[in-house]
């Protein structure tokens, strides 16, 4: 995995870049500053302005090494220099979910010795869901993690990208905690991870707030049984 634009500057929400390829409906930049998604959390969202005006990206497709950006206007052609602009409300949203769930996945390592995620989702909409590999608890005590999770946004705590050698890494126990979402190592054989101050170091590719206090309210919803082993913990922010 390259280092992505928005880890270097997770503050840059417009930028100018060029346009190196286009085909109808997607555009290839210079630069680009979008999340494109991965391990379960949603992509960045935004516009593209050229001469003609802003056409807006819905996602990005990565195919090998190029971010194709698809715009929702497949009459529209982009060409030479361009305005890029990431959608900062729908940045911070998925960034706090997601950085809530990191905060909930460390309150259920601690609670439940050890237990790994086996998948995770954060959506556009405002609601994400955490799988367990838990068996044998009652839902109970998992639902009774929003109070220490909501204490956390209370307290405000810092929230760093900071980046290890890979090879280190593997040898913590619990820095690379979840069975499917853990991005692999950087070109240069480094593991980006994000630290929660005092709380938490876990592995992640994705967007995240600097600051606990970022986030509103974090709320438990359904917990669903998957299988034997696997409790599926859906929330959102109120
Ligand atoms: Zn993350």
């Amino acid at each position: 995995m390259a280092i992505y634009l928005c880890h270097e500057q997770p503050d840059l929400y417009e930028h100018g870049a060029t346009v190196l390829d286009a085909q109808p409906g997607a555009v290839l930049l210079s630069q680009s500053a979008f999340h494109p998604g991965g391990g379960g959390q949603v992509g960045d969202i935004g516009t593209i302005t050229g001469s003609n005006g802003p056409v807006t990206v819905s996602h990005i497709e990565i195919d090998a090494d190029a971010w194709w950006h698809v715009i929702d206007d497949s009459d529209s052609v982009l060409s030479g220099d361009v305005e890029v602009h990431v959608d900062a409300e729908h940045r911070l949203g998925v960034a706090s979910l997601h950085t809530m769930s990191h905060v909930l996945n460390a309150f259920v390592f601690d609670e439940f010795e050890g237990s790994l995620v086996t998948g995770a989702q954060i959506n556009s909409d405002g609601t994400g869901r955490m799988d367990f590999d838990l068996s044998q608890i009652d839902n109970d005590r998992l639902r009774a993690l929003e109070g220490p999770v909501n204490d956390v946004i209370a307290r405000g705590l810092a929230v760093e990208a900071v980046y290890v050698d890979a090879t280190d890494a593997a040898t913590v126990e619990g820095l690379v905690r979840s069975l499917s979402v853990a991005p692999p190592p950087t070109d240069d054989g480094r593991l980006r991870l994000i630290d929660i101050a005092g709380l938490d170091r876990q592995a992640c590719g994705g967007t995240h707030l600097t600051n606990t206090a970022q986030s509103r309210a974090f709320k438990i919803g359904k917990i669903e049984n998957k299988g034997k082993r696997n409790r599926r913990v859906r929330f959102s922010l109120s």
